[in-house]
């Protein structure tokens, strides 16, 4: 009962309160959703399909709660939350009303429509997909964008913006479609030009060596040993098998982890292991038990977000002092497919550089590329300026200018990401984000943790986690990315750091 008398003892705890209600709601519907995709047998999905929907609606109801607003409106008035407007409690209550505006702005036949459509387009879609027929897929890409505007349009263009930016600031608040481009148009060519070189260099790598038939459970026992190094803690979360690899923060104390197993390359599943547990550490890191529900123990952006992912991935798992670290253990616990194999092939069998049609099976350089040529057609999409039907056309047109390849079916072309299908638009430009903002970070914590090379080369990540820990995790949604950004590194996001670490680590290893 004493927590009941504290919470309505003034509007900000009762707003608090309301909120962590909803996230424990989310949670449960998170656990639910981690269920289903590890556990549950199949036969379980109808009833499945239905616990979730309540759980949906449930959720919904706290997050536009009438009493929200009302508690919303009386906080923002209140000079002593919120006259340092840097405060825990101003930056807080503004990234309340955010979110309370997002989720009321919606119409609910809008919302109504849009989950039903989006259902029915991701049916569509994996049809088309199978037969690699654009044309299957495009009426409900059509009806998808015409939402997906009418959506963004609720939502409100921001001054001098356009209707792209209103969703994009769905995933990445506070950035605009302009800045994107401005970071992306001078990457783009840079890239270009590294891929160019690295495929035309004389130095190429044997990929067979990364061909070995290793048993799921000895690459459950080698990821579990790189997992406990890194610093994910085993005591507040899990790592189990699926078949798309995810990583859920679903509670205080409560971070799952997935991943799968590939028995032709056993280095896919420690990179998808490496990435997850990046997400994984961020969300274990956020102060949710102090703040659980509040916008100050969420994540500020998926491109933050992915930041974590990536820097874990890249620039700590393909660097040469991890591979120094990992080898032994990998041949230990991988014995003995990895006898007659050396570290520096590892290392660089780990550093592969090759143009593809499919953006998941990318590497670390072309990544980004596919995602440039995404942003561009997407945009187009939401403004008019694409009308649907010439997609094909304009991906396959794209794809070779950016990437030098001819695209040989809408199956490995336009047809491959699920996003659109989902209604996920502005999602695509997050996951260069988060490659720059790692980049950028690394540089920083590299000058402020001179001998990391050396503790890495070691297996001693512990200064790293701190650092992020209490630089970037702790911080939960205090900042926007962009402000993040500029306190944490002292600069604006710029595309230099990630082309100078590129660059960096590729050139000597193709010799170019
Ligand atoms: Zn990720």
């Amino acid at each position: 009962m004493t927590a009941q008398k504290s919470v309505s003892a003034t509007p900000y705890l009762e707003l608090c309160s309301i909120l962590r209600d909803a996230a424990t709601l989310g949670s449960i519907s998170a656990l639910l959703n981690w269920d289903q995709e590890t556990y549950m047998p199949p036969a379980g999905s109808a009833a499945r399909a239905d616990q979730q929907s309540l759980m949906a609606a449930l959720v919904h109801q706290r997050r536009t709660d009438p009493r929200v607003g009302e508690l919303l409106a009386k906080v923002e008035g209140d000079k002593s939350l919120t006259s340092d407007p840097d405060s825990e409690t101003a930056r807080n209550i503004v990234e309340m009303r955010r979110e309370y505006d997002l989720a009321t702005k919606l119409p609910t036949d809008l919302v109504a429509e849009l989950a039903k459509t989006t259902s029915l387009a991701q049916e569509a879609w994996k049809a088309a997909r199978e037969a690699s027929d654009f044309a299957q897929f495009a009426p409900w890409l059509e009806r998808v964008m015409a939402l997906t505007r009418r959506k963004a349009e609720c939502y409100g263009v921001p001054a001098g913006g356009e209707l792209y930016d209103a969703l994009l600031d769905e995933y990445e608040p506070g950035m605009s479609a302009r800045e994107v481009e401005a970071i992306f148009a001078p990457l783009r060519p840079r890239l270009a030009g590294l891929v160019a070189a690295i495929a035309t260099s004389s130095k190429q790598l044997d990929r067979a060596v990364l061909r070995k038939a290793v048993p799921a459970a000895q690459q459950t026992e080698w990821c579990m040993a790189v997992l406990k190094a890194i610093g994910f803690d085993l005591e507040a979360g899990r790592l189990d098998v699926t078949t798309h690899p995810f990583c859920s923060g679903l509670a205080p104390g409560d971070t799952r982890l997935t991943f799968r197993h590939k028995t032709e390359s056993f280095l896919e599943p420690l990179y998808g292991v490496l990435h997850e547990a990046g997400h994984g550490m961020y969300e274990q890191g956020l102060p949710k038990s102090k703040h659980f529900g509040e916008p100050l123990a969420d994540a500020i952006s998926l491109g933050i977000h992915e930041s974590q992912s990536r820097m874990w991935e890249n620039f700590v798992g393909r660097s040469r002092e991890f591979w120094s670290w990992a080898f032994p253990i990998a041949r230990r616990t991988l014995a003995p497919h990895l006898d007659g194999m050396d570290e520096a092939t590892m290392h660089r069998a780990a550093n592969l550089v090759t143009p593809s049609f499919i953006r998941v099976e990318a590497d670390e350089a072309t990544y980004n590329l596919h995602i440039m040529l995404r942003f561009g057609l997407e945009r187009g999409l939401v403004s008019g300026a694409l009308p649907v039907r010439d997609l094909p056309g304009e991906w396959n047109k794209t794809f070779k200018q950016f990437l030098g390849l001819d695209v040989p079916d809408d199956r490995r072309g336009c047809l491959q990401d699920v996003h659109w299908s989902f209604g996920l638009v502005g999602y695509f430009p997050t996951y260069t984000l988060g490659n720059l903002y790692a980049a950028q970070f690394w540089e920083t914590i590299n000058q402020q943790i001179p001998d990391l090379n050396a503790r890495m080369g070691r297996g001693d990540f512990a200064a790293l986690k701190q650092w992020l820990n209490t630089n970037i995790h702790a911080c939960g949604k205090r900042w926007r990315a962009a402000e993040l950004c500029r306190r944490v590194t002292g600069k604006a996001l710029s595309a230099d750091p990630l082309m100078r670490h590129l660059e960096g680590r590729l050139k000597p290893l193709y010799g170019i």
